[in-house]
């Protein structure tokens, strides 16, 4: 049995990108590939993680990749196997990165088991990479790989796509345990600058943020009746016939239909021409669902405009993440003491995970149906769902925490200091749902900054950088 897995990428035709990125832009990236095809000269790019599926890492590989095979470069994506102690280890590295000092430091047993899966797996890789070749090793997972695929002679690049802009003992304790791993390593990826740690030396520090998929159902265009179509389907619009049907494009290229309804907690729903604010999460404590809904109710619901939904996934499976569940109960018992005027104007919705592209067209939909986004988070990596609302041209009010920094640009929504500010982010959330042509004006502004900054070609642009600087001159 082998322990290494190809995923066949479909390719993806970058002349997609042209009409979302104009001509300059999309003659920018071919050139810039042109030049990456020469210095590349033969060698094959890898990508290399742990998951095929699920997760924000493997959807952007997904589109990456698909892309860049496109533009006639020579690439692959790997992925290794371990068992599920090996996952027990990189799930606490996981935590520790961010924080989270889950079971304590990892002892000398845990690096001798890191140590052994990985071997097995290096052994396979380096029968598949050739000297010469680059690769892009993704996350604790695969930090151990860095050593032994050097020795065969290839370029090595990690990727952390997680982080956090402080120290604590947990993540000290991280990179204690990663960095002797990590030493082959010419160069080391973050999303933030605030995130690379002090022992990377600063010229093999890049910092390299995610990307949306214009193309994807979670952001794929949807005229306003299919965005309705889907939200009733949904259950969370009060009134009316759907006048389209809940039309979505899966990423195989197929065309299919939102079948499924959502869970739905709510005693009141919005009509179509209702202002609805947003915040789609999964339930996690420090999304702060919480507190959007005391905000919302102590300083919306009085007096102010519009709905409050609060969406997340189905929690159903409580095994299959007892936190989420655990959270989500709090929302509704926190929901249930509302007043009545509160609950009528607040939604607990969750989502049906059984078909991802069908989940993801929801989430379009219901961002696209909202007049404002919010990301209240007490912290936050990266914050995905802010540029996706952004990206469909609604303003949002995020919490100054991790990602939402750099996304909440000037002009294109409101940044809240304190997080904590429940009264702060009601005041917010009241101007954004009653002035619209200021929420109007702020979406226009995310939009074109999320087509600035995160959209594929930029991603590829700040990837093909680090490679001149890697192979340029060899
Ligand atoms: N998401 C989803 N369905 C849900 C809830 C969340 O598809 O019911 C998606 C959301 O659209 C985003 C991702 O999950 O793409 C969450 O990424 P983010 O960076 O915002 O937060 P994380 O969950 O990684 O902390």
């Amino acid at each position: 049995m082998s322990l290494l897995h190809t995923v066949e990428v479909p390719r993806r035709p970058v002349s997609l990108l042209e009409p979302v990125i104009g001509a300059e832009r999309y003659a920018e990236l071919t050139r810039t590939a042109d030049r990456v095809r020469s210095a590349v000269a033969g060698r094959t790019i890898w990508n290399v993680n742990s998951t095929a599926t699920g997760g924000g890492v493997a959807e952007m590989l997904q589109v990456l990749v698909g892309y860049v095979q496109d533009l006639g470069i020579p690439t692959g994506w790997l992925v290794i196997t371990g068992d599920a102690g090996f996952f027990a280890i990189t799930k606490r590295l996981h935590n520790q990165i961010h924080g989270r000092m889950d079971g304590g430091p990892l002892g000398a047993a845990e690096a001798g088991h890191y140590a052994q899966m990985l071997a097995a797996d290096a052994v396979e890789l380096a029968a598949r990479v050739r000297p010469g070749d680059v690769v892009l090793l993704h996350d604790p997972q695969t930090a151990g790989l860095a050593a032994p695929l050097a020795q065969a002679g290839a370029r090595v690049v990690w990727r952390c796509h997680i982080g956090v802009d402080w120290e604590n003992d947990a993540t000290r304790a991280a990179w204690e345990f990663l960095r002797p791993q990590l030493a082959a390593a010419e160069a080391y990826v973050f999303s933030r600058r605030e995130y690379v740690p002090s022992w990377i030396p600063a010229d093999k520090a890049w910092i390299i943020p995610p990307s949306i998929d214009p193309f994807s159902p979670k952001n794929q265009e949807l005229d306003a009746d299919t965005v309705q179509a889907i939200l009733l389907k949904l259950g969370v619009l009060d009134g009316g016939a759907a006048t389209a049907p809940a039309r979505f494009v899966r990423r195989d290229g197929d065309v299919d239909v939102v079948r499924r309804p959502a869970g739905v907690v709510a005693e009141g729903r919005p009509g179509p021409a209702d202002p609805v604010l947003v915040q789609v999460s999964r339930w996690d404590r420090l999304k702060d669902m919480a507190g959007v809904m005391q905000a919302f109710a102590d300083h919306v619901a009085p007096g102010g405009e519009g709905y409050l939904m609060l969406i997340g996934p189905a929690v159903n499976d409580v095994s299959d993440d007892p936190e989420g569940a655990a959270v989500y109960g709090e929302c509704l018992l926190q929901w249930r003491d509302l007043s009545a005027a509160a609950r009528a104007r607040i939604l607990l919705v969750t989502l049906p995970l059984d078909d991802t592209d069908e989940n993801a067209a929801m989430v379009n939909a219901l961002q696209r149906h909202a007049a404002v986004i919010a990301q209240k988070s007490l912290a936050e990596g990266f914050g995905l769902t802010v540029a996706e609302g952004m990206w469909k041209g609604r303003p949002v009010i995020g919490s100054a925490v991790g990602g939402i920094i750099d996304q909440v640009a000037n002009g294109t929504g409101i940044l809240l200091p304190d997080p904590a500010d429940l009264t702060a982010f009601g005041a917010a959330a009241r101007m954004l749902l009653t002035e619209k042509d200021t929420a109007e004006r702020m979406g226009r502004a995310a939009r074109a900054h999320v087509r600035e900054q995160y959209v594929g070609d930029i991603h590829l642009l700040r990837y093909a950088r680090l490679l001149g600087t890697l192979i340029g001159e060899d």
